[in-house]
C-alpha cells in the first residue's frame, strides 16, 4: 500500500480543518470591524475636485460620470484678466461597475477622492447603487485620519 502515508496525511489535514472552527461571520447578526484602510467605498471632497477628468479616464471600467461647467471668477490681482473657475455638476460612480482598483483614488492629482472603511450600502435595486456627489460626499465622514508621516517626510518643514 505505497499510498497509504499520502492518504493518512490528507485525512489529517481534513480533520484539523474540521474542527479549527469557521472563519466566517453570521453577518449580518455579528458584524466584523474592517481594518482603518479596507476599499470598502469611495468618498468625494468636492471642494477640491477641480474637474479634471483625471479619474474618469483613468478608470478601467468606466464607471465615473463628469459633468461640469466654468464660471468666471475675479481676476486675483488688480487689473488682472477674470479667472475661469470650474464648477463640478454632476460626479457619480456606479458601484454596479467598480472593481474597487483604487486608481481614481491614486491619479487624482487634487485629494479630492478617499477610500473609506464602509462596506453597508448594498441595494435591492441595482440602479440604486449609482452614487451621486452629494451621497460620496457623505462618505466623507467615515473617511478615517491619515496615518502620521515617517520621519523625515515631512520635505515642507525642512527648508
Ligand atoms: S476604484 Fe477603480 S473601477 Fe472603481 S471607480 Fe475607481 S478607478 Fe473605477
Ligand atoms: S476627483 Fe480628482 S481626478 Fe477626478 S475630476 Fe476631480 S480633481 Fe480630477
Amino acid at each position: 500500500m505505497p499510498q497509504l502515508p499520502g492518504l493518512m496525511k490528507g485525512l489529517g489535514v481534513t480533520f484539523k480543518t474540521m474542527l479549527a472552527g469557521a472563519v466566517t461571520v453570521q453577518y449580518p447578526h455579528v458584524k466584523e470591524a474592517p481594518p482603518t484602510r479596507a476599499r470598502g467605498v469611495i468618498a468625494l471632497k468636492e471642494e477640491n475636485c477641480t474637474v479634471c477628468m483625471l479619474c474618469a479616464r483613468e478608470c478601467p471600467d468606466w464607471c465615473i460620470y463628469i459633468e461640469g461647467h466654468a464660471d468666471l471668477a475675479p481676476p486675483r490681482r488688480e487689473g488682472g484678466k477674470p479667472r475661469r473657475a470650474p464648477k463640478l455638476d454632476r460626479f457619480d460612480i456606479d458601484y454596479s461597475l467598480c472593481m474597487y482598483c483604487g486608481i481614481c483614488v491614486e491619479v487624482c492629482p487634487f485629494d479630492a477622492l478617499f477610500w473609506s472603511p464602509e462596506y453597508e450600502y448594498s441595494e435591492p435595486r441595482i440602479a440604486d447603487l449609482l452614487h451621486d456627489k452629494e451621497r460620496l460626499g457623505e462618505w466623507m465622514e467615515t473617511v478615517p485620519e491619515p496615518p502620521p508621516l515617517e520621519a523625515g517626510a515631512d520635505v515642507k518643514k525642512k527648508k
